[in-house]
């Protein structure tokens, strides 16, 4: 056990990985008070000042990014009180419901990797945590994120159970992609939001009457309101697999141009070791060529990486953001945005 003086750490843990950014109560064994309340640095590593053998621990799946919740309007999900081991490792019981905190961790780790570096300021800070619940209860079978809900109207994350980060974080790139739109929508006035949420489910609704699976993809047609959502879900999904594969070895200043130069030229990191990676670098910008509103490749190609290269990536998102607080869903309205402000 690492010893400080008056304080103590512990490594909190779930599966031998560390948990950074969970919160943590500290309570009176006896009297069942709140002494303290903390989070989990970037380590996973909780300090405690003064600790004595009546002081427990309840671990919260909550940080500055998210609350998890498993039913809408429900708790922020918390373990029983703990015990303090005395080994140094507070190694947590690996059943589904520490699930949640793995969640909660990752999605904090994300914002930080990610979005603090692509909209310094717009990512996290001074906002309210994003609230998310898990296992989502409706019939969608993926993750999405509500434009609009009970009973504060706003945005709020739905996660699958299958979606939930476990041992080999099978589906790491979720959690950035909707975190991204939680981002975005976070920047857009109610009726805008409002608007969005009856659209786009009119398209998921067209598309169960046709028979069709109601999903999207790179390189497919959708509407142009669907491909200008999705390219900043294709934005941060992309990005925080670029940053995660560089790790700590490159600056956040570098991190913009980097990323952009890996996608111009064909994902050489990225594409040897991500399944599915879809190479972006023969997409040219609109305007040039055939090219399709409805396709949201073609509008994540034109705003962000061949834009992002004119100008510099962190100041096309701000460009596609601050558009959002305009009331702009689509491309057409973008371009008609950035003549005015220009
Ligand atoms: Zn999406």
């Amino acid at each position: 056990m690492a010893s400080g003086g008056s304080s103590e750490s512990w490594a909190v843990t779930l599966r031998g990985r560390p948990l950074a950014e969970i919160s943590v109560r500290l309570i009176d064994a006896e009297t069942s008070r709140t002494r303290a309340t903390g989070l989990t640095d970037l380590e996973g590593r909780l300090w405690v000042r003064h600790p004595d053998r009546g002081v427990a621990v309840s671990l919260c799946a909550a940080n500055r990014t998210v609350s998890i919740h498993r039913r809408a309007g429900g708790p922020v999900v918390c373990t029983p009180p703990m015990s303090l081991p005395p080994d140094g490792t507070l190694e947590l019981a690996d059943t589904p419901h520490c699930a949640e905190l793995a969640i909660a961790a990752e999605c904090s780790t994300v914002m930080r990797r990610t979005f603090d570096t692509l909209a310094p300021g717009l990512g996290g800070a001074a906002r309210p945590p994003t609230r998310v619940v898990v296992p989502d209860k409706s019939p969608a079978r993926l993750a999405f994120v509500a434009p609009v809900s009970w009973p504060d109207g706003r945005p709020e994350l739905r996660l699958q159970r299958t979606d939930a980060p476990s041992g080999e974080w099978p589906r790491a790139g979720v959690i950035a992609h909707e975190l991204a739109h939680a981002v975005h929508f976070r920047t857009m006035p109610l009726r805008t939001r409002l608007n969005i949420a009856a659209r786009y489910s009119a398209w998921l609704a067209s598309k169960v009457a046709t028979g069709e699976a109601p999903t999207h993809a790179p390189a497919i047609a959708t509407t142009p309101l669907v491909a200008w959502l999705e390219a900043f879900g294709m934005l941060g999904e992309r990005f925080d697999a670029y940053a995660r594969a560089l790790g700590s070895r490159v600056s956040a200043a570098e991190l913009g141009p980097g990323f952009v130069d890996e996608e111009l030229s064909g994902g050489p990191r990225l594409s040897r070791q991500t399944p599915g990676y879809w190479p972006i670098d023969t997409i040219r910008p609109i305007g040039h060529g055939r090219i399709d509103l409805g396709v949201e490749g073609h509008v994540y190609a034109s705003v962000f990486v061949h834009r992002g290269a004119e100008v510099g990536l962190q100041r096309a998102v701000a460009d596609y953001l601050g558009s959002g607080a305009a009331g702009v869903t689509s491309y057409e309205q973008f371009r008609t945005y950035l003549a005015a402000v220009a």
